[in-house]
C-alpha cells in the first residue's frame, strides 16, 4: 500500500528524464531521493504530484492508479524549494488555504493553523506578512500549510535548498523531527547527501534517470 511506482518513463521530447523506475513508499515512511543535478529527481516527483505525464509505466496509490487525476484531486501535499507563499496573504491565510479549500469552517481552520504552526516552530506569526519572514521561516509556512490538509503523502522538492548551510543542517534536523511528529508519509528530493542521512528512513539514489540504489542511509551511504 502507500505509493507505487511501476517501469514510471517521463520523456521530454525524445530523452528520457525518468527511466524505467520501480519505487514504493510505505504509510508513514519518508524517502529521501538523491542523486547531481540533472538526474530526473524532480520530473521523477513532478510525475508523481501529477504535473508531468508519464510516458509509459504508472504511479499509484493504495492499488489504484492515478493516470488523469489531475493534481489538486490526488490529496498529496507539495513543497518547493523557494516555498511559493501567496504574497497577499499572511501566514495564517496561507497555512489555512488548503482547508479553505476543502471547506472546512473557519473555526476549525483557526485551530488547525494554530497547531500547524505550533508543530513547525513558528507560534503565533498567524498574523505576520509572509514579505517579512526570513527564508527558513518560509519554508517552514509552506510547510505548514501543505501538511494542514493531513496529505496522503508529501512531496517535497529541494525543501532546504535555498537556504544557507548553517539553517540547512539545523532545519533538516528540525525537518526529520517535524515529519515524525506529524506522522508524515514523504518523498524528498535532494543532491545533500547529510539532508538525506538525517531526513530519511530509506534512500533512493538516483543517476541519469534511473534508479540505481534504494536502501536505510546505512546501506546506501556513500561519501562523494
Ligand atoms: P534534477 O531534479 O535531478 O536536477 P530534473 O528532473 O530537473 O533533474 O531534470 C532531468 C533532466 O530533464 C535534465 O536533463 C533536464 O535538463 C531535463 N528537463 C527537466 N525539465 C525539462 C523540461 N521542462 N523540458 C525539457 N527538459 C527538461
Ligand atoms: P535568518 O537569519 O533566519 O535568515 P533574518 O535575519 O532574515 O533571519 O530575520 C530575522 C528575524 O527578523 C525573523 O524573525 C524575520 O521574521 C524578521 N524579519 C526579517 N526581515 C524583516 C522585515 N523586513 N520586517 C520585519 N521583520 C523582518
Amino acid at each position: 500500500m502507500g505509493l507505487r511506482l511501476k517501469d514510471l518513463t517521463v520523456h521530454y521530447g525524445s530523452v528520457a528524464a525518468v527511466s524505467d523506475v520501480e519505487m514504493s513508499i510505505e504509510d508513514g515512511e519518508v524517502v529521501a531521493l538523491l542523486g547531481p543535478s540533472g538526474c530526473g529527481k524532480s520530473t521523477l516527483l513532478r510525475a508523481v504530484a501529477g504535473l508531468e505525464r508519464a510516458s509509459s509505466g504508472t504511479v499509484s496509490w493504495d492499488g489504484a492508479d492515478l493516470a488523469g487525476v489531475p493534481v489538486h484531486r490526488r490529496g498529496f501535499g507539495l513543497v518547493f524549494q523557494d516555498g511559493q507563499l501567496f504574497p497577499h496573504r499572511d501566514v495564517a491565510g496561507n497555512v489555512a488555504f488548503g482547508l479553505r479549500m476543502h471547506g472546512v469552517d473557519r473555526k476549525h481552520q483557526a485551530e488547525r493553523v494554530a497547531e500547524l504552526l505550533e508543530l513547525v516552530g513558528l507560534p503565533g506569526y498567524g498574523a505576520r506578512r509572509t514579505t517579512e519572514l526570513s527564508g527558513g521561516e518560509q519554508q517552514r509556512v509552506a510547510l505548514a500549510r501543505a501538511l494542514a490538509p493531513r496529505p496522503k503523502l508529501l512531496l517535497l522538492d529541494e525543501p532546504l535548498s535555498a537556504l544557507d548551510r548553517a539553517l540547512r543542517e539545523q532545519l533538516a534536523m528540525d525537518l526529520a523531527v517535524l515529519l515524525r511528529r506529524a506522522g508524515a508519509t514523504a518523498l524528498v528530493v535532494t543532491h545533500d547527501h547529510d539532508e538525506a542521512f538525517t531526513l530519511a528512513d530509506r534512500v533512493a539514489l538516483m543517476r541519469k534517470g534511473k534508479l540505481v540504489q534504494t536502501g536505510t542511509p546505512a546501506e546506501v551511504w556513500r561519501r562523494p
